[in-house]
């Protein structure tokens, strides 16, 4: 019997799922279709998009274009670039994850409500990500972004704080954000903060602890680019050393495979059911070559 497991938990969320399923739909309409950007940060699913036909272009070369037919992906876009697409004649396929999207509606109402009380609308999240540039977006690029705990320096507690959070930053490093927030604030100045961790994410944390625990060696599977891989591959590392990120089988040091160890492969919200399948093929190659 194989012990290698595919983690049956890791793979898409519904949001990449969804966007994947209308560039799929489009383009089996035929002409062109351009992407704003990376469908997801998966450099071969692009690829398998692209051999069908999708063009990604990046913000620049959206400013330029006229009179086509441009897919958002699920990180969702700000308002600039709605604008854009009106006034260049462009029509949008619009694939914003419906999550990201709640969010920044609940940013751009609360930025609107706080206008004149000098409240200062926060996002913890990283800069110069889509999502985040969206997010900003709405407050016409007057939010505060914070990485980090000390980046909370920026902030002025005596005025009010507002406080939001990019979808796939992790539960318990938005908790350290709110609780030194609380223990640093002045006077009457009032601190809000609301949730906005999407589940998808934040809930496989708890499942890969489980998986990397039961498992003798993890080769986790994410694109470079990808936030959420970052986060639930320092996930696995800390409750299996043995853990390996990898974003292709050519990745894989044949020296770590062994025939007896358990495997598990797994990988981020980004990650194709058909990339972990051909790490299982690799592993089971390279242990026939062991002897
Ligand atoms: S991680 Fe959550 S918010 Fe982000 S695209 Fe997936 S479902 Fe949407």
């Amino acid at each position: 019997m194989s012990n290698i497991e595919i983690d049956e938990k890791s793979g898409f969320c519904f949001g990449v799922v969804n966007a994947i399923k209308k560039a799929e739909e489009e383009l089996a309409k035929g002409g062109t279709l351009y992407c704003l950007g990376d469908i997801v940060h998966n450099n071969l699913e692009v690829d398998r998009l692209e051999k069908l036909g999708l063009k990604t272009i990046n913000h620049e070369e959206f400013a330029k274009l006229k009179n086509a037919r441009v897919l958002l992906r699920a990180h969702g876009e700000p308002p600039s670039t709605y604008q854009t697409a009106k006034e260049n004649n462009i029509e949008i396929i619009d694939a914003s994850c419906p999550v990201v999207l709640r969010l920044q509606k609940k940013i751009h109402n609360k930025y609107n409500d706080e206008k004149n009380n000098n409240t200062q609308i926060v996002i913890y999240g990283k800069n110069g990500h889509a999502e985040v540039n969206g997010l900003l977006g709405q407050t016409d690029s007057s939010a505060t972004v914070i990485e980090k705990k000390e980046d909370l320096d920026k902030l002025d507690f005596t005025k009010n704080i507002c406080l939001f959070s990019q979808t796939t930053k992790p539960l318990d490093g938005f908790q350290e954000i709110i609780d030194i927030i609380q223990s640093r604030m002045q006077g009457d100045a009032k601190f809000e903060f609301f949730d906005t961790i999407c589940r998808q994410v934040s809930n496989r944390i708890p499942n890969i602890k489980e998986f990397a625990l039961k498992n003798d060696i993890i080769f986790f599977v994410a694109g470079e680019k990808s936030s959420n891989g970052k986060v639930l591959y320092a996930e696995c590392k800390k409750y299996n050393p043995n853990s390996y990120f990898i974003t292709t089988p050519s990745d894989i040091n044949p020296e770590v495979v062994s025939k007896t160890a358990s495997i598990g492969i797994c990988g981020a919200t980004s990650t194709p059911k058909w990339q972990m399948e051909e790490v299982e093929a690799k592993i089971n190659e390279i242990r026939l070559g062991l002897n």
